[in-house]
């Protein structure tokens, strides 16, 4: 490794395993109550390995999960992380009109502010679901409030995704950043690069190798993400889904934890607001 490591963000979608956009056709909203939750055991279990490698990192969490785990956002602070807003109902932003988006968004950030008594800074759409037809909701999380978002995935994708989008962080509109995931440019292409079903479904090497490139070629902090259902192999089945959703949502879900371990000590890690809100932590080499 060379001597001096840019500093990645690490950051953690807090959702549960039926909350996923992917399952929406199969389960009801109205049916999430009656589900077996896991995300506190798994949130538990990151916390631990967290500690382990003594990284702090960011959470993105839903506010439906804050309202019934109050104790676990409160731990997730108490750790040294940073508390950031996955919105409230996990809906994709653009599936809402500007009203229900802009009301999702200042619900999950209150309820998130009341447990952990400081200011809610940085958002994530859920599925990456701000793009070229709804820019608008940029404005709309500057006028509540928020610092950062990390919503835009400059790549090609059937469910989300923009691909002429900057790959690194920028001035989104006054007031609010946009952080986006990070892809490798590679063959005039972006490639997904830095977490969800991608990680699972490629080599750990090569992951490996496309997150190098962007710290040692581009010069730029990487922004992963996962969540806690990634690491939890015995998350009840959900039936009846099709092949694709199935696959993309249980690939290689028994390796996640071992290849987590991997890359937390591979790379230098660290939280959102420290990297990308004061710029001169983002500087500091080891
Ligand atoms: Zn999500």
């Amino acid at each position: 490794m060379p001597n001096a490591r840019i500093t990645n963000a690490l950051t953690i979608d807090v959702e549960d395993y039926f909350q996923v956009s992917a399952f929406a056709p199969y389960i009801a909203r109205a049916d999430w109550d009656r589900r077996e939750c896991r995300v506190e055991h798994n949130v538990e279990r990151i916390l631990a390995l967290l500690d382990e490698h003594d990284i702090s990192a960011t959470f993105f969490t839903l506010g439906w999960i804050a309202e019934r785990y109050p104790q676990l956002v409160r731990r997730i602070a108490s750790h040294g992380h940073e508390v950031a807003s996955h919105g409230y109902g996990h809906e994709r932003a653009s599936d809402l009109d500007e009203a229900a988006f802009s009301s999702d968004v200042r619900r999950a950030k209150g309820v998130l502010e009341d447990l952990i008594g400081s200011a809610v800074l940085g958002y994530r759409a859920p599925s990456f679901s701000i793009g070229p037809a709804n820019l608008w909701a940029l404005d709309s999380l500057a006028r509540t409030g928020h610092r950062y978002s990390s919503s835009i995935y400059p790549i090609r994708h059937d469910h989300y995704g923009m691909p002429d989008a900057p790959r690194f962080v920028h001035q989104a509109v006054d007031g609010l950043i946009e952080i986006p995931i990070t892809t490798l440019r590679l063959f005039n292409r972006n490639l997904p690069s830095s977490g969800g079903g991608y990680f699972r479904l490629l080599p750990y090497a090569l992951s490996r190798w496309m997150l190098r490139r962007v710290n040692e070629v581009d010069r730029q902090s990487a922004v992963f993400y996962f969540h806690p259902w990634e690491i939890d192999p015995g998350q009840p089945r959900i039936a009846g889904i099709d092949r694709k959703t199935r696959f993309r949502h249980y690939v290689n879900i028994h390796r996640m934890e071992g290849r987590l371990q991997s890359l937390l000590g591979d790379f230098k890690w660290g939280r959102m607001d420290h990297l990308f809100l004061h710029r001169a932590a983002a500087a500091a080499v080891s």
